[in-house]
């Protein structure tokens, strides 16, 4: 039997560089050698978008289409959280194996609400990581690729095996193991913050070549070049990261001409933003062939949906059972209630 990757992304909206290097090419990746499970997580957006949520059914579509886009195969399990209400139930008897410290402590909720202007933090932000625990162990995940921010959730995650499998004697769940991207956190085009589409500092799969290349035209460079005859220094440029991250090829070119300065900060962005091309035209394609066929691609995630239901439900036999809360003889009454035509 294939080892298991669960993973997935918040619906509110497209898709961008930082979730390509950061967990969608170790996806795309190791999608034929584990079962995968991708998850949609429609609930979590209501974190930080409590009043601000119409766009959720369009933000579901355009996330699939950056996931068929970027070449994950439509066999995967693609599903949407909300509509497995199985891990809303386990969520709940997680929720009782996790201290209010604990969650409060957590580094990454603490950064996002401040991130994200939330100065009051509701029970569901708060606790969200115990959330994304039942998202990932409902389908007893072995592997979970994902960004440098997400390592405290999975620590959580792992806890909450420990203290499942301690508290009630049986070893339900194993634990799950963090895979970072060859990017962990990727910077915006700001230089100053983690690329987000809240902070309008993107590129996002779906941008046109000439929007990518009007984005990139705006990064920071050497502020210690002024003049176009100065040398500059790659080193302090945060645009010769991005040429080491996404054309390492080219940096000892790039590097000498800088130097020299027989390359202009402005030709350098164009031309960056022309490599950026490049790599991205094949998803670019792939993704507007799928967005083009809409049913399609709700039929894949109804697949998806369907199968999840079925998985997620088998490890609540598990759980429930565990936790004493199967009622047998409930279930039993039920039945006979059926045969009797009185239910
Ligand atoms: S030429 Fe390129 S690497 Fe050099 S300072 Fe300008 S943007 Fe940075």
């Amino acid at each position: 039997m294939k080892k298991r990757i669960v993973t997935g992304d918040r619906s509110t909206g497209r898709l961008h560089l930082g979730h390509l290097v950061g967990t969608l090419q170790n996806r795309v990746r190791l999608q034929d050698e584990y079962e995968c499970f991708f998850i949609i997580a429609d609930i979590q957006v209501l974190t930080d978008h409590i009043n601000s949520h119409e766009d959720i059914d369009a933000n579901v579509f355009e996330v699939m289409c950056d996931y068929l886009g970027v070449g994950l195969k439509p066999e995967n399990c693609f599903f949407v959280q909300s509509q497995v209400p199985e891990l809303s139930e386990l969520t709940t008897y997680f929720s009782f194996l996790v201290s209010l410290a604990r969650v409060q402590r957590n580094p990454t909720v603490k950064n996002e609400s401040e991130m994200y202007g939330v100065s009051q933090m509701s029970l569901g932000f708060v606790g969200y990581p115990v959330s994304q625990a039942a998202d990932i162990l409902a389908f007893k995940a072995n592997l979970i690729p994902c960004g440098q921010d997400q390592l405290p959730h999975i620590e959580q995650t792992r806890e909450i095996v420990r203290t499942f499998n301690n508290t009630f004697g049986k070893e339900v769940f194993t634990l799950p193991e963090a895979l970072i991207g060859k990017v962990p956190v990727l910077q915006g085009l700001d230089g100053v913050q983690k690329m987000s589409k809240s902070l309008n500092n993107q590129i996002n799969l779906a941008h046109t070549t000439d929007e990518t290349l009007l984005r990139i035209g705006k990064m920071v460079t050497d502020v210690q070049r002024v003049y176009r005859k100065d040398p500059g220094h790659p080193d302090s440029c945060f645009t010769y990261k991005y040429w080491s991250i996404f054309a390492p090829d080219a940096m000892p070119h790039v590097r000498t001409e800088c130097e020299s300065a027989t390359r202009g900060c402005k030709e350098c962005k164009m031309e960056l933003a022309s490599y950026l091309n490049i790599q991205l035209g094949e998803i670019r394609e792939r993704r507007a062939r799928y967005a083009s066929q809409p049913d399609l691609v709700w039929d894949i995630l109804a697949t998806g949906t369907r199968r999840a239901r079925q998985v997620a439900e088998q490890t609540l036999v598990e759980v429930r059972d565990a936790m004493h809360l199967s009622f047998p003889r409930l279930a039993k009454a039920a039945e006979r209630m059926v045969q009797n035509g009185s239910a």
